[in-house]
């Protein structure tokens, strides 16, 4: 491609394209970045620019780009029967396979868990909406049409349709977009490094977190409240790592109170945290279990959602008065996701990406601790698996000395993400990652920060 060409196509994007989660003025100012190429972690800008991809994308690339694998099973797939859709009883094999696989996998990886089907979506916003959904169905077929409200967190990320936004606890995704619904309530972002209060020990502040839930439950009645949902792992928010025995006490005052658990694993599900699922790596008890990016690594939009047999019995035992179940997508169970997602599976195992994380997790946090963790601009280094942030601390509120790194990051060849609600970087690499690319893109975001020292300085007083 030459510069002009590259020229026209950036003003061609501006232009044209609405993107999303992106200012227009900023878009209109400095232009799009366009990518066109990747391989393994590593992904290629029009400039010929090669940058460390230490986000996997959007936390969704877990075994690397360019898996011939995966392009292969999605070219045999699309032969075979490119679409096929699955209302009315419909069905075809690598969705058959697929929910079965995930059943097993999710029985095997997560004790004291009992599932018992999987239905299939696009994306993670609409299997959390999916989970509403169907917390409403239950209920109303249980005879208790009054438990509908959901708890969620502040700082939550579970999506941005109208009903997964509003879960979302972010207010800046919110604003101008009248939610969130009423049906939502929002509780205290468990984040012990930002929220703790001095002198507060971190068990006293996970009972101070659960004394709040109990209160905000017996406020509202909990007969009024359907469900809890909760990431293992914060992701969005800031990589907020449950703090000490948060969800053994939060998963006993939600059995106490018929209150179901939500778990959104589409970030952790499949390896980020070390395990195959945070719901394993946290004895987490989940009714709903909401999965997508990880997934077929995002190399086919597809979201699943497992439902426990508590709730599969009371449709089934409704079934004959209920008919149709008026739920579902034309996408729902896409056979060409499915063979992907199985191929994506095959490769999970055979390479042990889940060891992998839990393995390269310290590596990684180590990496980081080594090279930014004496800098004074820094607070906290933290992760799980390959899910680790570094936390910026002594700025002004509302400033964003982690986007200023972030923008020297690009320049020095490593991608990592700033996120919306506090100042903080995530690094979420894919999976696949090796230690000497873990080593090359910390060294890369070291030299950033050093880079941008005289901005965060100038940002600090
Ligand atoms: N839940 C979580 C935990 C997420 O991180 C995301 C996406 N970042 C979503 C839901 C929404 O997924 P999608 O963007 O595919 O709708």
């Amino acid at each position: 491609m030459n510069e002009h060409t590259n020229l026209s196509l950036a003003q061609m994007d501006q232009m044209s394209l609405f993107h999303p989660v992106t200012s227009i003025s900023d878009l209109q100012k400095n232009g799009p970045s366009i990518y066109t190429a990747a391989e393994g972690v590593t992904i290629t800008r029009d400039t010929g620019a090669t940058l460390l991809d230490m986000g996997a994308g959007l936390w969704c690339v877990n075994v690397g780009y360019g898996r011939k694998e995966l392009v292969q099973a999605g070219a045999e797939a699309m032969q075979q029967l490119s679409f096929q859709h699955f209302f009315g009883g419909a069905s075809a094999e690598p969705t058959i396979r697929l929910a079965d696989r995930l059943l097993g996998l999710f029985r095997d990886t997560v004790p004291g868990s009992d599932m018992a089907r999987v239905f299939f979506g696009n994306s993670g916003s609409d299997a959390n909406d999916t989970a509403v959904k169907l917390v409403n169905y239950y209920n109303n077929l249980r005879g208790k049409p009054a438990k509908k409200k959901i708890i969620a967190r502040e700082g939550a990320y579970h999506g941005l349709t109208l009903a997964s936004g509003s879960l979302t606890g972010i207010k800046s995704y919110h604003t101008a977009f009248d939610m969130p619904l009423d049906n939502v309530l929002h509780t205290s972002c468990p984040h012990y490094f930002a929220f703790g209060k001095d002198g507060e020990s971190e068990a006293a502040y996970t009972d101070r977190l659960i004394t709040e839930l109990e209160d905000m439950i017996a406020y509202e009645g909990a007969d009024t409240i359907g469900a809890f949902i909760a990431e293992p792992v914060m992701g969005t928010g800031g990589v907020f790592l449950p703090p000490e025995g948060y969800f053994e006490k939060l998963q006993d005052v939600l059995d106490r109170h018929d209150i179901l658990l939500i778990a959104d694993e589409v970030i952790t599900g499949f390896g980020r945290t070390g395990n195959w699922f945070g719901s394993g790596t946290y004895g987490l008890r989940p009714d709903i279990v909401s999965l997508a990016k990880g997934l077929t690594s995002a190399y086919f939009p597809m979201s699943a959602s497992i439902i426990s047999t508590r709730m599969w019995e009371v449709f089934e035992n409704a079934s004959d008065e209920m008919g149709v179940v008026m739920h579902g997508f034309t996408y729902s169970g896409h056979p060409v996701g499915a063979a992907i997602a199985l191929a994506n599976l095959d490769i999970m195992e055979r390479e042990n990406l889940a060891g992998r994380s839990a393995t390269l997790g310290p590596v990684l946090l180590e990496a980081l601790r080594t090279r930014v963790g004496d800098s004074p601009f820094v607070g906290d280094i933290r992760g799980i698996g390959l899910m680790a942030a570094v936390e910026f601390t002594g700025f002004p509120q509302g400033a964003a000395p982690h986007k200023i790194v972030a923008r020297h990051a690009t320049v020095a060849g490593v991608l990592t993400r700033a996120l919306p609600y506090l100042p903080v970087t995530s690094f979420s690499p894919p999976l696949s990652v090796t230690e000497a690319e873990i080593i090359e893109a910390a060294d890369r975001y070291a030299r950033a920060l050093k880079a941008a020292t005289p901005e965060l300085e100038a940002l600090m007083k």
